[in-house]
């Protein structure tokens, strides 16, 4: 097994990921690694020979690790980067800070980052997909972010340097965040508190949060034209064409497209990666039959198939 430099974090050798993950699947990490704390994770990196590969880990709320696993260093944050600091406006946040609990401490010091409350990833990984819902995104609101190159520079970001779009931002894959600054509105606390009540009860009542997913599967499918024409493009909803589709709780293994939320691929238990993975590509194959609409993932897939897996529909 390569050799690897030897941190005061934690580095474990082929560590099961299924655990860290809100689908619950995904093979082992080569090596996962647990830092103690930023200077520990720099020096790691400098120290770790170029040709492995680096990834950067948050709550796996938007992965599916496949069956076979990740080679190289999977890095998960914890301890060391998780403090939540309140300046005036500003929230000062570590990476793996839960979004719901920063929104929480930020409303209870009466600032406004409702937005982040009901989305189950970490900072470092609202900051990397420029997370949002109910109309604010993380570029409205990030001032800067931290962040170790992966020969363990320590860098200060700007949401210019980051080009955030939707779902998405610049960063390079194996940049790892570690903490990041963000400006709110000033409200009163219980209006605040009161907004994310109400924020939850939408979701509840809308979406399988009960289930195991990672949240939207598909991104909704921008500017279509069924004519071609310039004047007939719209909008239209990932969840709707998958119905019309009538792939509403279609399934393959333990894997199924949600009864409740047909755009949400659930693990009802017991599912492969594989069974994910395959479900969402035969859904693209028939969504495109049905409509002549290539839907785009939004869920990340990262990671090897195991040996002999195949993604191919039944
Ligand atoms: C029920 C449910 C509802 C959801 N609703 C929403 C929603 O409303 N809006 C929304 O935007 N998303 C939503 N999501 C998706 C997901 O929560 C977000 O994309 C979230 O930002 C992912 O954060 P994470 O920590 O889980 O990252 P992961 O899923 O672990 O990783 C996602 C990406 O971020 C990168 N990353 C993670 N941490 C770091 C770090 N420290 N440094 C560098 N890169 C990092 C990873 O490399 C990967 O590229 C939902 C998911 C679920 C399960």
């Amino acid at each position: 097994m390569t050799r690897l430099p030897q941190p005061r974090g934690r580095l474990t050798p082929d560590r099961p990921l299924s655990d860290l993950t809100w689908l619950r699947v995904g093979g082992p990490a080569e090596w996962l690694f647990q830092p103690a704390d930023p200077k520990d994770l720099a020096e790691f990196l400098a120290a770790l020979a170029p040709d492995i590969p680096v990834f950067p880990m948050g709550v796996g709320s938007n992965l599916i690790v496949r069956d076979g696993g990740m080679r190289g260093v999977v890095i998960r944050l914890g301890r060391g980067f998780n403090d939540i600091r309140i300046e005036g406006n500003r929230v000062i946040a570590g990476a793996a800070a839960l979004d719901a609990h920063v929104a929480r401490r930020a409303a209870e010091a009466g600032v406004d980052l409702t937005f982040l409350r009901t989305i189950p990833g970490s900072i470092g990984g609202a900051v990397r997909m420029n997370a949002g819902c109910y109309g604010a995104y993380v570029a409205d609101h990030l001032i800067e972010a931290r962040a170790v190159t992966r020969n363990g520079e320590c860098l200060t970001l700007t949401p210019q340097e980051l080009n955030f779009g939707y779902r998405h931002s610049d960063l390079p894959e194996d940049f790892v965040i570690t903490e990041a600054t963000f400006e709110g509105a000033a409200g009163a606390a219980e209006v605040l508190i009161a907004r994310m009540e109400e924020q939850l009860a939408r979701r509840d009542a809308t979406q399988p949060t009960k289930d195991r997913s990672a949240g939207s599967t598909f991104r909704n499918p921008a500017g279509f034209s069924s004519t071609g024409r310039a004047d007939d493009v719209h909008d239209l909803k990932a969840w709707k064409v998958i119905d019309d589709a009538g792939l509403r709780g279609a399934r393959r293994g333990g894997a199924q497209m949600s009864e409740k939320h047909p755009n949400f691929l659930i693990n009802t238990g017991g599912a492969s990666a594989t069974d994910l993975e395959g479900l969402g590509e035969e859904v693209r194959k028939r969504v495109f039959q049905n409509s002549g609409i290539a839907l785009q993932w939004e869920i990340m897939r990262v990671g090897e198939p195991a040996p002999g897996e195949s993604l191919q529909a039944d």
